[in-house]
């Protein structure tokens, strides 16, 4: 599978969202043992918003959705890692052209603007117990086959540096956050919104994958 029309874009944030509506308890789990415990709740928030506002439109271009899908998470999930994860989406698609159908490469341009603008806004980098240990690896997996066209093969190797990174954060201090006043005693334990990250990506990949089967059923 090399491209995927408005409505597949569509259809796969709402099984992300389903799916990290699922994660809200593990979610919490995990930000309860070094952060606040509300990681989960606001995941939910943000995605339950989601779905409430994409759900039922139609959308003419991937870029009007991204940005309904970010603004839906900021306003609805406050705090830091709202306008974060709201960041993904709402600058996933800033300064592109408007199009209609996701290739590789429009893909990976979407996550390393993601990527960006979270780094930017957060100020985190690699190494600081956040997000961005999960992310960056998997934008640099994507990065470095974006002359594959196949979708499934792009996010699979992004799921796997994403599942790499969210398990290094264990051994991190945290440099942002509830965590970092915790200084050694955060290591041992992982990072909430990395954990997400993972769960986000995973989610594509497992859409990808139903897209695929139901495809070969069809023909
Ligand atoms: P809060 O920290 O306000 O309780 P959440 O629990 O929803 O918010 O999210 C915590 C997650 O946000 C952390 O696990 C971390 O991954 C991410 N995070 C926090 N601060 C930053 C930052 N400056 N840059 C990148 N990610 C961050
Ligand atoms: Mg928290």
């Amino acid at each position: 599978m090399n491209e995927l029309s408005v409505g597949q874009v569509q259809n796969m944030i709402l099984y992300v969202a389903d799916e990290m509506i699922a994660s809200k308890d593990e979610l919490t789990r995990i930000d309860a043992q070094i952060g606040d415990g509300d990681h989960g709740i606001g995941m939910e928030n943000g995605f339950r918003n989601v779905k409430k506002i994409i759900g039922d439109k139609e959308f003419d271009t991937i870029n009007s959705l991204y940005r309904e899908t970010g603004m839906a998470m900021i306003n609805s999930m406050g705090g830091a890692s709202g306008v974060l994860f709201g960041s993904l989406f709402f600058q996933g698609v800033k300064g592109m052209q408007d199009f209609c159908s996701m290739d590789s490469k429009m893909l990976v341009k979407v996550w390393s603007n993601g990527l960006n603008e979270v780094k930017r806004r957060g100020g985190a980098q690699v190494g600081d117990k956040t997000m961005v240990d999960a992310l960056e690896p998997a934008v640099k997996a994507m990065q470095n086959r974006e002359d594959e066209k196949n979708l499934m093969v792009i996010v699979e190797k992004a799921v796997k540096a994403a599942k790499e990174g969210m398990e290094n954060t264990k051994q991190m201090t945290a440099k942002y956050g509830r965590a970092k006043s915790l200084m050694e005693r955060a290591v041992g334990y992982q990072d909430a919104g990395a954990t997400s990250i993972y769960f986000i990506l995973r989610a594509e990949h497992q859409y990808l994958k139903m897209l695929e089967k139901n495809q070969k059923e069809i023909l």
